[in-house]
C-alpha cells in the first residue's frame, strides 16, 4: 500500500501572523481543539496545512514568508515547519466579500435554518468562487509538493466547513488533469440544512456538486447527513441509500458520515483542576453562558428566560447571578451590531429591574478569555446553559462536563445543537420555550445532589470516550486512511 500523508485545507491555518515589536511577523498560536487534534497527525506524516495566516495584502504587495514557530517547546508534537505551511493571501476587499459577505451573511444564517437573516448577493457568491479557487489551487500545488518528494505518496486532501463547500471539486478536476491520484474529505463544522431552506440558496448545484467532489463527506450528526443525501436526491435525482449512506454520482460512491466532533477532555479536566478559584467570595449560584456573541446562540431567549426565573421564583433574589460571557464575533456584520445593541438594552433593563443595594442579577462580560480562565468558571459554576436556537454541535456544553470535578453542577442543553443529540443526561429544554426554559432552570438549582452526580457521571464517561482525538481517528476511518495504524494511538 502506498504512505498516506495528509493536507489539511481550512479557511484559517492553525496560527496568524501578527507583527512583533520589531514589526516582524511571528505565529499567534489560536488554542482550537481542532487545531490541536489535527496538527500533530501533520506533523507526523509529514503532511501540508492550507489556509489563510489572517493578514492582508496590500494590491500589488509581495507575500511574505511564513516564519518558524518561535516557541516549539510549547507545542513539540503540534509544531508544523514553515514548509508544511501553504499560506493563501488575500487582499481586504476580497476577504470583505468573501467571508463577511458570503460566508457568515449567506451561509451561516441559512445552514442554521435562518433563512431571513441570510443575504444573497451575486457579488459575494462570486468572490467566493473565486476564492475556493484559489484554495483549491494551493490545495493542489500542496499536493504536487508532496509527490514529487516521495514517488509513491498517497496524498489525502481534508478540507474544513462552510467557507470551502466548493474547493474539493475544484481540486478533484485539477488532481485528474494531472493524472495524480488523491484521496478526497470534507468536514461541515456547522449544521447542514433540510432541503426546503438549502434549496433557498441561488447556488445550491454548485454547492452539492462542489462536496460531492469529495470520496467521504462528513457531518456532526445523522440528520445533517440525512438532510444532505435529501438535497442530492432532490435537487438532483441522484441515487442515495439512508440505509448505508451513500450517493452516486459520476461513476463514483461519495460515502457520507456523521463524526461527532468531540473536545481535548483530559485537558479541560486537567485545566480545571490548576484553575485558582475565581468566585470563592461568592455564597450564590452561579448560573453560567459562554457563547460568541451571535444570533444561533439563543443569548435573547435565555435572558428573557432568567428574567422569567426571577419574576416567577423571587427566592433567587441575591441567591443566584447569571454570568454571561459574550464573546465579539463578526463585527463587520450588520446582524451581529445590532444583535450588541439588543444584549445590551436586555441586561440594563433587566438589571434595573431587579438590582439590590449589593446585588446585581446579571453579570455580562463583553470579552473572550483564555481557555485556562474559562475551566474555573466552568468548575464553579452550579448551572451551565447552552440554549442555541441552533447550533452545529457547541463545545461549551462538551467543555463544561469536562470541567466539573467536584460538587457536580447541572447541563442545561438546546435539542437544536448537536450536542442535543447525544448528551442525553442534560436537562433538554427548547430555548423558544421561554417559561419552560426558566422552570428548568429552577429545576436544575434545586436538584438534589445524587441525581447531579448520576447525570454529571454520564456525560462525563461519554465525552472523555469521544474526545477530538477520537474524533480525528473517526475521520481517518472513515477515509480508510492507512495513517491509522501507522502514526496514531488508537
Ligand atoms: N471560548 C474561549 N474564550 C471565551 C469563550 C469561548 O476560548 O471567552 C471558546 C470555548 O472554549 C469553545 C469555543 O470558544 O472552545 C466555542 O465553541 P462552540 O462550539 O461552543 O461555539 P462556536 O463559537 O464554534 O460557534
Amino acid at each position: 500500500a502506498m504512505r498516506e500523508a495528509l493536507i489539511v485545507v481550512s479557511n484559517r491555518l492553525p496560527f496568524v501572523l501578527k507583527p512583533n515589536e520589531e514589526g516582524q511577523l511571528v505565529r499567534k498560536f489560536s488554542a482550537g481543539g481542532l487545531v490541536t487534534a489535527v496538527a500533530p497527525v501533520v506533523a507526523r506524516c509529514n503532511g501540508l496545512w492550507v489556509g489563510w495566516p489572517g493578514i492582508f495584502l496590500e494590491p500589488g504587495q509581495e507575500e511574505p514568508a511564513i516564519p518558524e514557530s518561535e516557541d516549539s517547546h510549547s507545542t513539540p508534537f503540534a509544531n508544523l515547519l514553515s514548509n508544511q505551511i501553504v499560506p493563501v493571501f488575500m487582499e481586504k476587499v476580497h476577504f470583505d466579500q468573501f467571508y463577511n459577505g458570503c460566508c457568515n451573511g449567506t451561509f451561516w444564517p441559512l445552514f442554521h435554518s435562518m433563512p431571513d437573516r441570510a443575504i444573497f448577493f451575486a457579488d459575494h457568491w462570486k468572490a467566493y468562487l473565486e476564492m475556493n479557487q484559489l484554495f483549491a489551487k494551493k490545495a493542489m500545488e500542496a499536493v504536487e509538493r508532496l509527490v514529487q518528494k516521495e514517488k509513491d505518496i498517497l496524498p489525502l486532501v481534508w478540507v474544513h466547513d462552510y467557507h470551502l463547500t466548493l474547493a474539493a471539486a475544484i481540486i478533484r478536476k485539477l488532481a485528474t488533469e494531472k493524472g495524480i491520484r488523491i484521496k478526497l474529505g470534507f468536514f461541515l463544522h456547522i449544521p447542514f440544512p433540510p432541503w426546503d431552506i438549502f434549496r433557498l440558496l441561488p447556488w445550491a448545484n454548485q454547492v452539492l456538486e462542489g462536496l460531492l467532489g469529495c470520496d467521504m463527506v462528513g457531518f456532526h450528526i445523522e440528520d445533517y447527513c440525512l438532510n444532505f443525501l435529501d438535497c442530492c436526491q432532490r435537487q438532483f435525482d441522484y441515487k442515495v441509500d439512508r440505509k448505508t449512506f451513500m450517493v452516486d454520482h459520476d461513476d463514483r460512491r461519495i460515502s457520507v458520515r456523521p463524526l461527532p466532533i468531540g473536545i481535548p477532555f483530559d485537558k479541560f479536566a486537567q485545566m480545571a483542576e490548576q484553575a485558582p478559584r475565581v468566585v470563592k467570595e461568592s455564597r450564590q449560584k452561579i448560573i453560567l453562558g459562554v457563547d460568541r456573541l451571535d444570533y444561533t446562540k439563543g443569548l435573547v431567549h435565555r435572558l428573557r428566560a432568567y428574567e422569567h426565573l426571577l419574576t416567577k421564583h423571587s427566592k433567587y433574589i441575591e441567591q443566584v447571578i447569571f454570568l454571561q460571557i459574550a464573546v465579539p464575533s463578526r463585527t463587520d456584520v450588520k446582524e451581529y451590531q445590532d444583535l450588541k445593541e439588543e444584549m445590551d438594552q436586555l441586561v440594563g433593563k433587566i438589571n434595573g429591574q431587579f438590582s439590590t443595594a449589593n446585588w446585581s442579577p446579571i453579570r455580562y462580560i463583553y470579552g473572550s478569555i483564555s481557555q485556562a480562565e474559562l475551566a474555573a468558571f466552568y468548575r464553579d459554576a452550579a448551572v451551565c446553559v447552552v440554549t442555541p436556537l441552533r447550533d452545529g454541535m457547541n463545545l461549551v456544553a462538551k467543555e463544561f462536563v469536562a470541567c466539573q470535578i467536584e460538587d457536580p453542577g447541572v447541563l442545561i442543553l438546546s435539542p437544536f445543537a448537536g450536542a442535543g443529540e447525544m448528551m442525553h443526561e442534560a436537562l433538554i429544554v427548547n430555548p423558544y420555550e421561554v417559561d419552560s426554559a426558566a422552570e428548568t432552570i429552577h429545576r436544575a438549582l434545586s436538584m438534589s445532589l445524587d441525581e447531579r452526580q448520576v447525570r454529571m457521571t454520564h456525560l462525563r464517561k461519554r465525552e472523555k470516550m469521544n474526545d477530538v482525538d477520537a474524533w480525528t481517528v473517526g475521520f481517518l476511518k472513515a477515509m480508510d486512511s492507512s495513517l491509522l495504524g501507522e502514526t496514531i494511538p488508537v
